[in-house]
């Protein structure tokens, strides 16, 4: 039987990012992953493929709505699906194979097959060349799947996930986008560029439930403008399709015929086929493998990383949970800031955060002071000619530490880089206003934000 220091059950950006840091500490490392591709969700269906369809798609709209105030005439514009599609397949084929490099160079050896924990210190490898591991730590790496909505007749092709809309051989007349969350959003505002109708259904009365309220609506407002459709406070009762169309019924209105629906209503820790009783490992009432500081199940031996557990379900937290558990497995200091965790949106203009929202200080009557700071002001911003959205910074009213940053503008992604090394750093306000920023920069509309606290924005 072969064994191993840490086998590691998922080849996710948790799975493979533990494997490959618990091999850079010394020790014989396994991974499990049941796909052919390493590198999980993210990879395969998730953040790359979306992301290369969303700047695919935000080029075919500047060219089409943007290029001429530039000076740029292109003439009639000609679509095509398939280039882009495969373009976006050549991204995942490329970096999911740069991780097999990855775990050659680490020595880490991979399992093809479904894992399955057998004990304590033991894991079968089902598939087509089955085998039993002998462990003497596991880390729980098996990531999440998209949450089914009762009534709504998934067949993976007309009315399908985020995996089907990321592959969609045509641009659908209409598209209904089941959930206003990231992964709806985004989506859909790829299918909008392409020139489908897009008409997003959201239980709640707000777009983006957690992001802070006032960005949301105001991204809700930019998104309109687009030509995305929201209704909002819509239950969504059923969904199936009818003679090769969709039907979808909602309460309070007529049900809407369309042409393909998404499903985006979030996702749950996947424990599928990993028989976590057989170990003993215990799961919350929302099925996630519970940890402690940690990431350490009730079974010390056997740790749980990434969506599988409690937290934003988001790859650079799957990371750094996969680097700690394998520090701690070999006996190193690890630490996750779970405040310092940035999050994107990536639609146009994009939406970033870190930290507390405004409704969460509130709500805990913390307070605070605010500093915002437009884009329209920002040199570089017009430039880019684009210029919607601002910058929020929330600090401390007695301490002025920067508790919470959030941006809706462009490249909104990148610039929340600086926020959460200020709130990782327990930086103040007056810090990111002192810290020197290049002109002409979107990132100088951070150091605004930041003077604008203490009521001193020079540009505004
Ligand atoms: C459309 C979409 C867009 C997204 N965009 C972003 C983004 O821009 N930024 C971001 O931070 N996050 C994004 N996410 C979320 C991100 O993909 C997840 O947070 C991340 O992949 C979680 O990593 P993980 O390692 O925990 O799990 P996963 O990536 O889900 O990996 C789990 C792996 O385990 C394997 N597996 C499951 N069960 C078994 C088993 N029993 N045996 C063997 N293998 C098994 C699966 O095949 C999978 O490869 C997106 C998600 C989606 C769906």
């Amino acid at each position: 039987m072969p064994q191993h220091d840490v086998v590691v059950i998922g080849g996710g950006p948790g799975g493979y990012v533990a494997a490959i840091r618990a091999a850079q500490n010394g020790l014989n490392v396994g991974c499990v992953e049941m796909e052919s591709a390493l590198g999980g969700t993210c990879l395969r269906v998730g953040c790359i493929p979306s992301k290369a369809m969303l700047e695919s798609s935000e080029l075919y709209r500047m060219a089409k709505e943007q290029f001429a105030q530039h000076g740029i005439n292109t003439g009639a514009l000609e679509l095509d699906l398939s280039k882009m599609l495969d373009r976006k397949n050549q991204i995942v084929t490329g970096l999911t194979k740069g991780i097999d490099g990855l775990f050659k160079k680490n020595k880490i050896t991979r399992y093809l097959g479904k894992g399955r924990l057998l004990g304590p210190n033991k894991v079968a490898v089902e598939g087509d060349n089955p085998v039993e591991l002998d462990a003497k730590h596991i880390i729980l790496a098996t990531g999440s799947i998209s949450a089914p909505l009762k009534g709504v007749e998934v067949d993976n092709n007309l009315i399908g996930t985020s995996t089907e809309a990321l592959s969609y051989p045509e641009v659908p007349g209409h598209l209904v986008v089941i959930g206003a969350g990231v992964i709806g959003l985004e989506l859909g505002c790829v299918w909008a560029r392409l020139g489908a109708k897009v008409t997003v259904l959201e239980y709640l009365p707000r777009i983006m439930p957690g992001m802070d309220s006032e960005m949301a609506t105001e991204a809700q407002k930019l998104f309109q403008k687009q030509g995305i459709e929201f209704k909002l406070g819509s239950r969504v009762t059923a969904a199936r399709v009818v003679d090769g169309k969709c039907v979808v019924e909602y309460e309070g209105a007529d049900p809407i015929q369309c042409d393909r629906v998404l499903l985006a209503v979030g996702r749950l820790p996947n424990t599928n086929g990993l028989d976590v009783n057989a170990a003993g490992v215990k799961l919350d009432d929302r099925g996630r493998v519970v940890v402690n500081d940690h990431l350490q199940t009730n079974i010390p031996n056997i740790y749980a990383i990434g969506d599988l557990i409690a937290g934003p379900m988001l790859a650079h937290k799957a990371e750094d949970e996969g680097v700690a558990a394998a520090d701690l497995i070999a006996g190193k200091y690890a630490h996750i800031n779970y405040d310092a965790i940035p999050s994107v949106v990536y639609t146009d203009p994009e939406i970033a955060s870190v930290g507390k929202t405004e409704d969460q200080l509130k709500q805990a009557e913390i307070p605070y002071r605010k500093g915002t700071f437009p884009f329209a002001a920002n040199g570089r911003a017009k430039a880019l000619a684009s210029t919607h959205g601002r910058v929020k910074i929330l600090a401390h009213a007695d301490t002025d530490r920067v508790l919470g940053v959030h941006i809706l503008g462009p490249r909104a992604g990148d610039l929340i880089a600086e926020a959460a090394v200020a709130i990782e750093f327990g930086a103040s306000a007056e810090d990111i206003a002192r810290s020197p920023h290049a002109h002409p920069t979107l990132a100088e509309c951070l150091k605004e934000a930041a003077l604008a606290v203490d009521g001193r924005a020079i540009h505004f």
